[in-house]
C-alpha cells in the first residue's frame, strides 16, 4: 500500500499515528455483533485494564465517542439522587466535568485551584470538612491538558480514602504514559480515550472500573442512556457486544495501537515523551520564549507557552505557517495569559521537536521578534 504523508501533530490530541496503525484499519467489512469482532473488543479492554488495574478485579467499558463521552458517562452514572461530588477545577477539564455535572442538575461543589501550581491538600480537606455535607464522590483531571498541569492523584487519592470518597479520575492525556495503578491510588473511575498517548484513532473512549464497583451501579436511577456506564458494562458482559453501533475500524486500530504500545513499553514511551520535552525546553529558551508551569508539577507532555511579546504576532498566522510546513499546533486556553500549547505526545521523537523548532526560529526571525536576554534564566527556574 501506498505511504500516507507524515504529519507532525503537536497539538494536544489528537495524536500522530504510525502508519501501521493507519492501515491496520483497512480491513475487511464486518458486523460488529459477529462473535469475532466481540473477540477483538475483549480483548482490547482486557489490555487497556491490564494498564491500570487486575482484569480479574477491574474492567473497561468501552464507548464509541471523543473522550467526553467516558467523562460525562463517569460523571453522569455514579452518582446517587442524593450524592455530592467535589471537582476541582485547575484548568479547562475540571471546568469540563462542572459543565457535566451542572447539565444533569447534580449536587456538586466546585473546588478552584491554580492553573499553574500543585493542589493545596490542606485547603482541600478543609473545603470537604467545612461543606457540612456528606461528599460521595471527587472528581479531579489527572494531567491537565490545559497547562500540563500534573495532579497528583495518590496524595487526592489517600484523602478521599480516609473520608470514604470515592475518587473520579480523568486521565484522558495521561494514561498510556503516566504511571497509574488504580488500586494503589485510590481510583475509582478512571476515563481515557483512544487518540492521545495510546497512538491510536480518534472515535473511542473507555471507562475503568472495578467490575464490584460498576455492578452497584445496577441499584441507581439512570439519568442518561448512550452514555449510561452500568448498562454499558452489563450489556458487553453478557453478549461481548457494545449496545450500539461502535466505530468499527477505529477499534481495529486500537488494536494495533496497543500492540505497539506493548513493543515500546508504557515506561519507554514516557521517557521517549520526556526526551523530546526537553528538547523543546532547551530549544523555546534559547530562542527567548517562557513557559507556565514549574518543571516539577509538570507532566512533560503538554506544554503551556507564553506568546512572543512582539508587535507583529499573530497566533493564527504562526499557526497558517507551521500547517503549511505539515505541523499542527494548538492556542492555549488560559483566560489570565497569552499562550499557545505543544504537545510531545502521538508518534513523534525529539527530531521531530527539533524541525519545529527550526521553523518556530525563522518564524520569529520573519516577524522580527527579538529575544530579551535578561529575561532568560536558567531552564525550569521560572518562579
Ligand atoms: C482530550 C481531553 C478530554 C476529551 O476531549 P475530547 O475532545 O472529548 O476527546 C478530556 N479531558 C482531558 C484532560 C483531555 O486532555
Amino acid at each position: 500500500m501506498q505511504a500516507v504523508k507524515r504529519n507532525i501533530l503537536l497539538n494536544p490530541g489528537p495524536a500522530t499515528t504510525s502508519d501501521s496503525v493507519k492501515l491496520s484499519q483497512v480491513v475487511p467489512d464486518i458486523g460488529p455483533r459477529e462473535p469475532e469482532f466481540g473477540d477483538l473488543m475483549a480483548y482490547i479492554s482486557v489490555e487497556l485494564t491490564r494498564l491500570v488495574g487486575d482484569p480479574d478485579h477491574y474492567t473497561t467499558v468501552l464507548f464509541g465517542g471523543s473522550g467526553t463521552a467516558a467523562v460525562e458517562s463517569m460523571i453522569s452514572s455514579v452518582l446517587a439522587e442524593q450524592d455530592v461530588v467535589v471537582v476541582i477545577n485547575n484548568g479547562a477539564y475540571g471546568k469540563r466535568i462542572c459543565e457535566i455535572a451542572e447539565a444533569y442538575g447534580l449536587h456538586y461543589l466546585e473546588f478552584k485551584s491554580p492553573s499553574d501550581d500543585a493542589i493545596d491538600l490542606a485547603a482541600l480537606e478543609g473545603f470537604i470538612q467545612a461543606s457540612g455535607r456528606a461528599i460521595s464522590h471527587l472528581a479531579v483531571v489527572h494531567h491537565e491538558t490545559t497547562t500540563g498541569l500534573l495532579n497528583d492523584i495518590k496524595a487526592i487519592g489517600e484523602l478521599c480514602s480516609r473520608y470514604r470518597i470515592d475518587m473520579i479520575v480523568d486521565a484522558m492525556s495521561s494514561f498510556a504514559a503516566v504511571p497509574i495503578q488504580m488500586k494503589e491510588m485510590n481510583v475509582r473511575y478512571l476515563a481515557a480515550s483512544s487518540n492521545k498517548n495510546l497512538q491510536g484513532m480518534a472515535g473511542v473512549s473507555f471507562v475503568v472500573a472495578e467490575k464490584n464497583k460498576l455492578e452497584s451501579l445496577k441499584y441507581k436511577m439512570p439519568r442518561n442512556y448512550y452514555l449510561n456506564l452500568y448498562a454499558q458494562y452489563k450489556y458487553f458482559s453478557e453478549h461481548r457486544q457494545m449496545r450500539f453501533t461502535p466505530p468499527v475500524q477505529t477499534l481495529y486500530a486500537l488494536k494495533q495501537a496497543i500492540e505497539e504500545l506493548k513493543q515500546e513499553g508504557v515506561q519507554e514511551r514516557y521517557e521517549r515523551y520526556v526526551n523530546s520535552w526537553t528538547t523543546l525546553i532547551h530549544g523555546i529558551t534559547r530562542l527567548g520564549l517562557t513557559y507556565l508551569v514549574p518543571d516539577q508539577y509538570h507532566g512533560k507532555i503538554v506544554t503551556s507557552i507564553l506568546e512572543p511579546v512582539c508587535a507583529a504576532f499573530r497566533f493564527q498566522e504562526m499557526h497558517d505557517y507551521f500547517y503549511s510546513e505539515g505541523i499542527t499546533i494548538y492556542p492555549g486556553k488560559l483566560d489570565r495569559l497569552n499562550t499557545f500549547r505543544i504537545a510531545t505526545m502521538g508518534d513523534i521523537a525529539y527530531q521531530d521537536i527539533e524541525t519545529f523548532l527550526e521553523r518556530l526560529e525563522h518564524y520569529l526571525q520573519s516577524i522580527g521578534f527579538v529575544k530579551r536576554e535578561e529575561e532568560t534564566g536558567d531552564v525550569g527556574d521560572k518562579r
